[in-house]
């Protein structure tokens, strides 16, 4: 008997496997009924109790099956390469979708920063622009009223002689 194979029922060991604490390792079904009326391994007689040496064990031996159910396992292998293949199909549909919205949120998020940078440089402009109004009016003011103070302290003639080269500059220009 070989290691693969159960030794209750004799099939080979595939899938839906319980092992006994001793190691030995048999179908389920098939160790389940044996020790409804046994109380010991089948292979080395230890003793077994259903409820506390039977181990399921959650492997599935069918890829390594005889060559006398290789077409099974041709048809179950296509299967399963057919099953990786739609999913992996999925999660590359998922990844280009996933690199699509990367993509978007990155072409608006640059679009938003051109925004915000347009934005930023109309109120630095505007704010230059103000700048250069109060800068005048605040010049153009104290400029008049400093040549207001000076004329006011100038001497009668010579207010008369500024107030005639100022008529003078005031014909040439008017031509
Ligand atoms: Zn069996
Ligand atoms: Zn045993």
């Amino acid at each position: 008997m070989s290691s693969t194979e159960c030794a209750i029922c004799l099939d080979s060991l595939k899938n839906n496997l319980s092992a006994l604490r001793c190691g030995h390792t048999f179908h389920s079904d098939c160790i389940a009924k044996w020790l409804v009326n046994q109380s010991a391994c089948p292979c080395c007689k230890k003793t077994a109790n259903h409820r506390t040496h039977v181990i399921p064990l959650y492997i599935d031996l069918t890829q390594r099956s005889d060559a006398e159910s290789s077409s099974h396992t041709d048809a179950n292998s296509q299967g399963n390469e057919k099953q990786l293949q739609t999913s992996n199909h999925q999660l590359r549909g998922q990844l280009d979708s996933c690199a699509n919205q990367l993509k978007e949120s990155r072409l608006e998020n640059e679009r938003l920063r051109k925004e915000a940078s347009a934005q930023a440089s109309k109120i630095r402009s505007y704010r230059s622009l103000q700048s250069v109004i109060d800068l005048q009016r605040r010049l153009s003011t104290e400029d008049a009223r400093d040549r207001m103070r000076h004329w006011a302290m100038l001497p009668r003639d010579e207010l008369g002689l500024i107030t005639a080269s100022l008529f003078e500059k005031y014909r040439d220009l008017t031509g």
